[in-house]
């Protein structure tokens, strides 16, 4: 027979259910004096539900809200005026060891016996709240990557590669740094003092110099760190070990040995940068002292350096092929003595000049100038002396012709200058210019030798009509002709051609 009332019955039931639940329910009066508490307590703050009834219930309350927990409960009961009560919200718990839990918990008020009662339903919410907290970090690790990503792609130099970088870190909201930040390239000792983001000298032994800065740094720094040597301060650590150095702070870090006047509490995260498995680099970020790290984090940090590395010496890489290539043309197009247009870069231009006056109906003129008595001046003074004339007279001539007109050597002391768009009168009157510049003055040649040079030029001009039936090398044989005759009449002068029978 049951010996229990119905009423008792219906509790023992109630708490049976409240006891199998997985949350935490717990009934407080209107002082905040802990009423009841469900069996899952114990596993969730560790506390038995014995050991709970009859204290404040403030003992499960991490700082500051446990000492403002009376307050709170007071003004509610004077003004009504509610700030969990009814709401819910997401909070942290206090465990029997100190430890904190974060909870979501919803708080309803009820009467009993005409005195206020709360419930609280605790639901221990921990890992929701960490899976949440690893979302966002990984939502902001590929937010990162992605801008990184996106100045790599579009960098089509070094500069402006780690310029684009570095204000890229500096601003990233995610990485919580300052906006202070700087560069060092790996370079040769005896390249010290060298500016700029071309590929540094990998010979010999090897330091840090200071490529780029971003922020307030003083003159003493920028000084005193222009150049570093491996392994020492963060940066020559992380260089020469290859490893991501992150500091707490510059007053407590033994190994932030550079110290300075004026110097601020900050922490660092130093990332070297690598390619092929070599460090070429390392960026340094200022960040408050004792910076968030984890593996996670230098893990990013790593990928990020090599990521940056590679796009460097890639563009590096660019940048030299560039280089070599404009080489190889200008040895192919320039003449090595003077500089000037060679034999065939300046036929080839006087071709192209010819077929575009041709289509324009444009004139063209030519000059065919040849130096007077040359062989004597080898003969008397040498081959160097010579040379120099030679140079000297392809300067003249780059002054005496107009800024859209094409110089070259032709060969020997012979030189050509096409004129588009000239008649003969305009040739001529750059013709005699260049005559008097080459004879006004005398040639300052090795030795001190001052030698008078004079040239004999022959002029030639072409129509439309003409070109159409002048064979490819009709124009320079009319200035030959009438270089012919200008030696002919006894050298120093400029005769322009009239036609074959002249
Ligand atoms: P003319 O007034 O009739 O032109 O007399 P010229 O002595 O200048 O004539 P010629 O064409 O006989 O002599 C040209 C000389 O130019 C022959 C050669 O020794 C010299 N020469 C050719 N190429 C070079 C060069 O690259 N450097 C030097 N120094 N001399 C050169
Ligand atoms: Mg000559
Ligand atoms: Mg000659």
């Amino acid at each position: 027979m049951n010996d229990k009332s119905p009423g008792k019955q219906q509790l023992d039931r109630l708490k049976s259910v409240l006891d199998s639940l997985v949350d935490t329910v717990i009934t407080m009066d209107e002082s905040g004096r802990i009423l009841d508490v469900n069996s899952a307590v114990e596993q969730q703050l560790g506390y038995t539900p014995e050991s709970l009834i009859g204290r404040n219930v403030k003992v499960l309350m991490p700082e500051p809200y446990a000492s403002e927990h009376d307050g709170y409960l007071e003004r509610y009961l004077r003004t009504g005026r509610r700030h969990i009560i009814g709401i819910g919200r997401q909070v942290k718990a206090r465990r029997i060891d100190g430890s904190l839990i974060h909870v979501s918990l919803a708080v309803s008020e009820s009467r009993v016996d005409g005195q206020r009662v709360f419930a609280g339903v605790l639901r221990d919410i921990t890992v929701l709240v960490k899976r949440e907290a690893e979302l966002r970090r990984q939502r902001d690790e590929l937010a990162i990557q992605a801008k990184v990503n996106r100045v790599i792609e579009q960098a089509t130099d070094p500069e402006t590669l780690l310029d684009g970088v570095l204000l890229a870190l500096i601003s990233l909201a995610e990485l919580e740094v300052q906006s202070k930040a700087g560069l060092f390239l790996l370079d040769a000792v005896e390249n010290q003092g060298a500016q700029g983001f071309q590929r540094p000298l990998r010979s010999g032994r090897q330091g840090l110099r200071l490529a780029k800065t971003y922020g307030e740094f003083t003159r003493e720094f920028l000084e005193r760190e222009a150049w570093i040597p491996l392994g020492a301060c963060l940066c020559g650590r992380a260089a020469q070990s290859g490893e991501v150095v992150v500091s707490n702070n510059c007053f407590d870090d033994p190994r932030h040995e550079h110290q300075f006047k004026d110097m601020t509490a900050h922490g660092h995260y130093i990332i070297p940068l690598k390619s092929a498995g070599e460090v070429i680099g390392v960026i340094f970020l200022y960040t408050d002292p004792a910076p968030a790290w984890d593996e996670r984090r230098l893990a990013l940090f790593e990928a990020l350096g090599v990521q940056i590395g590679v796009a460097l010496d890639r563009l590096w890489t660019l940048e030299e092929l560039h280089q070599s290539r404009a080489q190889l043309y200008r040895l192919a197009t320039q003449d090595s003595l003077t500089g000037l247009a060679n034999r065939r870069s300046i036929l080839e231009r006087l071709n192209s000049e010819r077929a575009l006056a041709e289509r324009t109906g444009d004139s063209i003129a030519i000059i065919l100038l040849d130096l007077d008595r040359f062989k004597r001046v080898n003969d008397t003074h040498g081959h160097a002396v010579g040379d120099d004339v030679l140079v000297e007279t392809a300067r003249r001539l780059m002054l005496g012709v107009r800024p859209y007109d094409v110089v070259g050597r032709l060969g020997g002391e012979e030189f050509l200058i096409v004129l588009p768009h000239a008649t003969l009168a305009q040739a001529e009157t750059v013709a005699q210019r260049i005559r008097g510049l080459i004879k006004h003055e005398p040639m300052r040649c090795q030795s001190g030798v001052l030698l008078s040079i004079t040239a004999s030029l022959g002029v030639t001009e072409a129509r439309q009509r003409d070109l159409q039936i002048l064979p490819d090398s009709g124009l320079i044989e009319e200035a030959d002709c009438a270089l012919y005759r200008a030696k002919a009449e006894g050298r120093d002068r400029v005769v322009c051609y009239h036609g074959s029978s002249q």
